[in-house]
């Protein structure tokens, strides 16, 4: 088994000769840091780096952010999904100023008291910004882990959580958690991968149990495949006589809340859609209610990570007035819609037919 002084002085090798040029790499803001952090948990490091470029400029202090409406937080996270990290991003932004007057706790237990921050974001803040001498127990880190000692099983339970806890203080450099908490997740997510790692040139590999024993898929174990739940979703586009498009606030607990969207029927089943009732957007009826013909356009399947979702998008012909809107419904101006916050999906359609 590899000793904990002889892993450092390899990884801070590999670390020098491998540099990574992201705007948050060094960074000393707990702020940034906690941006950054939020950002990567879900996202890819090169399509995190333009998000997080424009969400510093547009929130560049804890101040800023916690001051904004969640609506424009909403629209700088737009197409990066897992929308409830900028929700709680808010809440804890706010909560940071009230509770702690805007100034970040040093150490992981007291950052984990902030709603939305977790163990793997406190321990990265505290040894970030800081310098506390704590371990990230992320995926990255785990995989390295798992194939260099030939630990099979993941961070599950409690048990094998203080497990990995109490193996990831062995080797971290308490002296030094920054750099070698970066230079470790860093080998994790280009170095040794979970698909295709670099083990031909790999500076472990004499001492890598995955490696010498040929076993690396093993390592690791898979993590059981969610069921995905099927959703099938009926979006309707609706113009009035002065061309502006009906919008609907999603403020129901469920993906994709506080964005906006075409009105939207829900059906248990994958039938097409062939009646649309104006009844959930309109106050009061009109005596001559308005005649409605859907015109179907085209569908669109999306993966999320515990559901599968069947968009089909129709154009609702009316004949006869609308009557009054009501919230969350509202009609838009074409030019307007840049100040909304979509879901890809919907952003997507409406760049095509507008
Ligand atoms: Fe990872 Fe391969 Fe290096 Fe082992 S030898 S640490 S599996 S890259």
């Amino acid at each position: 088994m590899i000793s904990a002084k002889e892993f450092r002085l390899k990884l801070y090798t590999w670390a020098k000769e491998h540099p990574r040029d992201y705007p948050w790499i060094e960074e000393k803001d707990p702020y940034k840091i906690w941006v950054s952090e939020i950002l990567l948990q879900q996202t890819r490091s090169d399509q995190a780096r333009p998000y997080y470029l424009n969400f510093i400029k547009a929130f560049p202090t804890l101040d800023d952010l916690s001051a904004a409406p969640l609506d424009l937080i909403l629209r700088y996270w737009q197409g990066l999904g897992y929308y409830s990290r900028a929700r709680n991003m808010h809440a804890s932004a706010k909560m940071l100023k009230e509770q702690f007057d805007g100034i970040f706790p040093q150490d992981p237990q007291s950052l984990q008291k902030i709603k939305g921050i977790g163990p793997y974001t406190a321990a990265a803040i505290a040894s970030f910004a800081f310098h506390y001498p704590a371990a990230v127990l992320d995926g990255n880190v785990i995989r390295v882990f798992a194939r260099l000692l030939g630990i099979p099983h993941l961070a599950g339970n409690k048990e094998e959580k203080n497990e990995w806890n109490r193996i990831l203080n062995t080797y971290l450099d308490k002296k030094n958690s920054a750099s070698y908490n970066q230079a470790l997740m860093n080998f994790g997510s280009i170095h040794c991968k979970p698909l295709k790692p670099h083990c031909t040139n790999c500076c472990f590999q004499t001492k890598c149990v995955a490696f010498l024993t040929e076993s690396i898929p093993a390592f690791p174990a898979k993590k059981e495949k969610t069921i995905l739940k099927k959703r099938y979703f009926h979006f309707v586009l609706m113009r009035n006589t002065k061309k502006q498009i009906l919008l609907e606030k999603r403020n129901d607990n469920d993906i994709w809340k506080g964005l906006y969207q075409l009105p939207l029927i829900e059906s248990p089943q994958n039938k097409s859609l062939r009646t649309f009732s104006l009844s959930k957007i309109k106050t009061t009826d009109t005596k001559h209610p308005p005649k409605i013909s859907l015109n179907y356009l085209k569908s669109q399947t999306i993966k999320l990570s515990h559901q599968e979702l069947y968009c089909s998008f129709y154009e609702a012909r009316i004949s006869g007035r609308y009557g009054k809107i009501k919230p969350p419904f509202s009609f838009v101006n074409r030019e307007n819609l840049v100040n909304f916050a979509f879901p890809s999906v919907i952003k997507k359609f409406l760049k095509e037919i507008i």
